[in-house]
């Protein structure tokens, strides 16, 4: 589990951290960076900490999660992961990958579509200081346990189809507060859990990514 911390403050995570969660997730970059900072004394070798960035990701903020993030999730274009490979620093291990991908054609989203995915995937794969995990989708909100696994039953599809083409994947990230059990039925490895976690968050975000 992800442990999805936006907007709530480096309190928050720690006792998450108190509680034996490791892994946390954040989409606006500045705000995760300020976190990663806050809490560098709280990563210990018995309990390392690791950080997600999930959220959109423009050109311009990529030096930063290179330098920062151990895992980038929300990547759909090469550009971006060209830059995140260049700008990654050498005394860091590779930064861990998964594309996102736009299961349910929703027009809104980010995300590559499933057609664009494998030359995608092979280009990304083939990047030296990036290491390719797996796949994230956040489908449109659906009502009901069988319509949500419905549209996770594809991103799995997608999934399945990339490892028989020999990429060897293990991460296919899926499900939030509101459609976890479905995405766990539908095969997830990893759900992003913010609201179930910590709380309801403020209507507004104050930063954007
Ligand atoms: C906010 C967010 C989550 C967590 O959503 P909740 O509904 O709070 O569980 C998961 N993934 C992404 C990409 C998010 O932006």
């Amino acid at each position: 589990m992800l442990a999805v911390s936006k907007t709530f403050g480096p309190d928050a995570v720690r006792q998450a951290l108190a509680a034996g969660q490791r892994c946390f997730g954040e989409n606006y970059v500045q705000e995760g960076v300020e976190k990663i900072l806050a809490l560098r004394d709280a990563s210990v070798a018995s309990m390392p900490m690791e950080w997600h960035c999930i959220g959109p990701l423009q050109s311009n903020k990529t030096r930063l999660v290179a330098a920062h993030f151990d895992w980038v999730q929300s990547v759909d274009r090469l550009k971006i992961a060209e830059r995140l490979s260049e700008q990654r620093p050498d005394h860091l291990p590779p930064l861990q990958v998964c594309l996102q991908v736009n299961v349910d054609g929703g027009l809104t989203k980010a995300g590559v579509t499933p057609d664009a995915l494998p030359a995608l995937a092979q280009a990304v794969a083939g990047l030296p200081r990036l290491k390719l995990r797996g796949l994230m989708c956040i489908p449109e909100p659906a009502e009901g346990f069988d319509a949500q696994r419905a549209v996770f039953e594809q991103a799995r599809a997608v999934f399945d189809r990339l490892n028989a083409a020999g990429f060897a994947l293990d991460t296919l990230s899926m499900g939030m507060s509101d459609d976890l059990e479905a995405a766990v039925a539908a095969g997830s490895t990893m759900v992003r859990v913010g609201r179930a976690v910590f709380g309801g968050r403020p209507a507004k975000l104050t930063s954007p990514a």
